[in-house]
């Protein structure tokens, strides 16, 4: 069976793609798709813009989709960006102006009052309709400057306490054992398994 991941990002999609490798299913994204609708992600939590994701694409192709919704909770910045990391600085930022903006509003702030987290909501929805909704969290500080080259967006930024280096530094066998997005997906993944044993 396949399921359609509601994304464009690459990146994410890798990260995914990696997470959900043992099951059994043919992982496609809406690269391998034309004439979609437009997404309107207007919702006010991640897990809302999650579902707004699985269900417009989901009941447009009437494939198992899979809304993922992620991002950034800063405590010193009374958890901003939150639902608008990917445009924290502005309508098609790159990493590079998303990471500068953070620690330009994090100047002056040591490093532990610099708490934060990564939250990721995946959604699951087919032709029906919603099918569930689970979320993860990973706790980290914002370092004071960017370290290591692996993974993308925060990355470089994100430092794990326990480590004392970035997502960016530890790289994916770290990164995918502790993450936001494998914490949701481990959830998201009872969910699939059970849908695949019901349409078997
Ligand atoms: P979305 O595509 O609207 O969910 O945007 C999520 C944004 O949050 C991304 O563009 C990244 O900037 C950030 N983000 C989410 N997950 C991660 C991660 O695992 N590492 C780094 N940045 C992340």
């Amino acid at each position: 069976m396949e399921l359609l991941i509601a994304t464009r990002n690459a990146k994410k999609l890798e990260e995914i793609r990696e997470l959900l490798k043992d099951l059994n299913i043919i992982v496609t994204s809406l690269a391998q798709y034309k004439d979609l609708p437009e997404i309107i992600e207007d919702g006010r939590t991640f897990e809302e813009n999650a579902v707004i994701k699985a269900c417009t694409i989901a009941l447009y192709t009437k494939k198992l989709v899979l809304g993922e919704d992620s991002g950034l909770e800063v405590k010193a910045l009374n958890n901003r960006p939150g639902i608008f990391t990917a445009r924290y600085a502005g309508e098609g930022a790159t990493d590079k102006k998303n990471n500068q903006k953070l620690l330009r509003e994090l100047e002056g702030v040591p490093l532990k009052k610099r708490g934060a987290h990564y939250r990721c909501a995946a959604a699951l929805a087919d032709a029906q309709g919603l099918i569930g909704v689970v979320s993860g969290n990973c706790q980290g500080l914002i370092g004071l400057s960017l370290k290591g080259y692996f993974g993308f967006g925060y990355d470089p930024l994100f430092v794990i306490k326990k480590y004392n280096k970035s997502f960016a530094e530890l790289g994916p066998l770290v990164k995918h054992k502790m993450s936001h997005r494998y914490r949701a997906l481990k959830k998201a993944r009872v969910i699939i398994e059970k849908y695949l044993d019901k349409k078997s």
